[in-house]
């Protein structure tokens, strides 16, 4: 019997990167898995690649989403295990280029999506004794110039991993979060929006301050989801777990 037989995993951002290889490896392991994102194209395309993957289209800006998402997740077997908090964008810019709006995007993304969606998940997480992934980045914790919205949403996201596995382990659902450092995905691009021609160069930089020398593969990352959402990982919460090759203790 594989290790999430019969488990309903959430993975929003689930169309590409380290979302669509950790729902593939969820999936792998026996478990129905629930992927969102707002391209539908996308999600259908990446629910060819396992039968066990379905897809809901749904924008994690929009407070209407949790809802439907929960719904949807149900739909697949009437309980939800784990809630992988996910999708999330960026932007690189000097403090004095901030906006109201650039700074909302960010935070309506990477912290207000993840709370209420949390918040709507707590009861049927609380029926199976599940638990919440957030993604963090190791900018969660390292500090630099440039990068001070989408760092600071990252360590609002930690903080509330930190906050909600206090408020949610008499309810014996465990919360943890993960940090990685540079991945190879469209992230750069999609989410931060570099011009494409700086992207190669951006990359170097960061491949050159990585110890272990390299950027990270989705699967460096995918494999840690699992481990930290595995059933049999029962006293473990509250955690972030930084998978960076290095990148935050230079
Ligand atoms: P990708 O750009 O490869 O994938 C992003 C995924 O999120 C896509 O499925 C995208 O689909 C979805 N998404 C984007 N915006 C929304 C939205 N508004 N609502 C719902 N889904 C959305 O990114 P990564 O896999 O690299 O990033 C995933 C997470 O990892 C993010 O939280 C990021 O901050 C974090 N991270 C990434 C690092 C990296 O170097 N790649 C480093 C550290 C952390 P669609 O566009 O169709 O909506």
């Amino acid at each position: 019997m594989a290790a999430f037989d019969g488990l309903v995993v959430i993975v929003t951002g689930g169309s590409a990167g380290i979302g669509l290889a950790s729902a593939l490896r969820f999936a792998e392991e026996g478990a129905r898995v629930l992927i969102t994102g707002r391209n539908a194209e996308a999600l259908d395309t990446a629910c060819r690649q396992h039968p066990s993957l379905r897809a809901l289209v749904a924008d994690g800006h929009d407070p209407g989403s949790p809802a439907r998402i929960v719904d949807a997740a149900l739909g697949l077997g009437g309980r939800i295990d784990v809630l992988v908090n996910n999708a999330g964008t960026g932007v690189v810019a000097p403090l004095v280029a901030a906006t109201a709006q650039s700074i909302d995007e960010v935070f309506s993304l990477n912290v207000r999506g993840p709370a209420l969606l949390a918040a709507a998940a707590v009861p049927h997480l609380e029926r199976t004794r599940g638990s919440i992934l957030n993604v963090s980045s190791t900018g969660g914790t390292k500090a630099g110039p440039n990068i001070s919205i989408y760092s600071g949403s990252k360590a609002a996201i930690e903080h509330m991993t930190r906050c909600w596995a206090l408020e949610l382990a008499p309810l014996g659902i465990r919360v943890n979060a993960i940090a990685p450092g540079p991945v190879k995905t469209g992230f750069l691009r999609n989410q931060m929006r570099l011009p494409p021609d700086t992207i190669p160069a951006h990359e170097e930089r960061e491949r050159k301050a990585v110890p272990l020398g390299r950027r990270g593969h989705v699967d460096d990352i995918a494999q840690w989801m699992l481990d930290l959402a595995r059933p049999t990982n029962t006293w473990m919460t509250g955690q972030v777990v930084v998978v960076d090759g290095g990148f935050g203790i230079a």
